[in-house]
């Protein structure tokens, strides 16, 4: 999907795979742009598009690229078409609609400026949602029920099985999802974010939105009313957490069966409470990596000794 390597090679990022700080998959970067270190403290991974710093912790994807490179937001955008993959093929589409499996709807065309403007409301970075999701838009040309909605692509494998139409503003209804006879996947047997998560542990989220927010790691159940279909491939991880809108006692009795139901087949489950409320798509970043804690293993004191300890011997 992205090609960090060749974009560092080509915007003189030093990199490293074989760094000792470096776990397996993850690349090395020797520069960390919000600790200002150049000891290789920053890692990033391809497959969930994350970037941690051992000291400052995850650092957003567009900050990072953005820092590393020394571009403006707008250049980045251009600058890392290049080196990207798997992005939907707007004029294909357009010119023959067989090359896709599912049917799009008519005169697809890439994010607006007014449906940037809105995300950018919303407090997200529209370029790095565009580049990390591949969402589109439409316009007035299309069938009555897309008129003037982000599309956004729904992956499995990296082939996109479906789409959700996301309104803004007013407009009603809010989603329109693609029918299933145009689908390869019915929406509501897929989960939002699943290709992209990397580990065996999972959050599971309300919205879309809440996905973008909280990034990779998480999934989305298109609201509260989750299926059997998604049941099945949670249970393929070995914790899930479910995070529910926090002010919505409904969505958090949803979220308890949830995870009632995955304790029952013998797997860990936990509702996500905090002591800051709302709608995780709202979150501050702050708040993003406090939950995002949950994604990650918690070394031992012990452990991280015993690893100096044997680093020390061999070297
Ligand atoms: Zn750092």
């Amino acid at each position: 999907m992205f090609d960090f390597k060749a974009f560092a090679e080509d915007y003189g990022i030093a990199v490293s795979s074989e760094h000792h700080h470096s776990t397996h998959g993850w690349v090395q970067v020797e520069y960390c742009p919000n600790c200002h270190s150049h000891s290789y403290r920053l890692g990033y991974n391809p497959k969930s598009h994350t970037f941690n710093c051992w000291k400052c912790g995850v650092i957003t994807f567009w900050f990072a690229l953005q820092e590393l490179s020394g571009l403006s937001s707008s250049d980045l955008a251009k600058a890392l078409k290049e080196y990207k993959t798997g992005d939907i093929d707007i004029d294909a589409v357009r010119h023959s609609k067989n090359v896709a499996s599912i049917v799009y709807p008519n005169n697809l065309k890439n994010l607006k400026k007014s449906h940037k403007r809105y995300l950018n409301e919303r407090n997200f970075n529209a370029e790095e949602i565009e580049f990390l999701y591949d969402i589109k838009s439409t316009g007035h040309d299309c069938e009555k029920q897309w008129q003037h909605r982000i599309v956004i692509p729904v992956k499995q494998k990296g082939k996109v099985v479906t789409l959700q139409g996301r309104a803004v503003g007013d407009k009603s209804p809010k989603y329109y999802n693609l029918p299933e006879n145009k689908s390869v996947v019915d929406l509501k047997n897929t989960l939002y974010g699943f290709d992209y998560v990397s580990g065996n542990r999972v959050i599971v989220v309300e919205g879309v939105f809440d996905m973008w927010r909280l990034g990779f790691g998480t999934v989305a159940t298109y609201g509260v009313q989750y299926t059997s279909a998604q049941i099945k491939m949670l249970l393929r991880f070995d914790r899930v957490y479910v995070l529910y809108d926090l002010d919505d006692s409904d969505a958090i009795e949803r979220a308890k069966k949830l995870v009632g139901t995955i304790n029952a087949h013998g797997k860990y489950g936990k509702v996500l409470q905090f002591d800051f409320d709302g709608d995780p798509a709202e979150f501050n970043q702050d708040q993003v990596n406090y939950v995002r804690r949950y994604l990650y293993e918690k070394k031992k004191k012990t452990d991280r000794k015993s690893k100096d300890q044997k680093s020390k011997i061999t070297l």
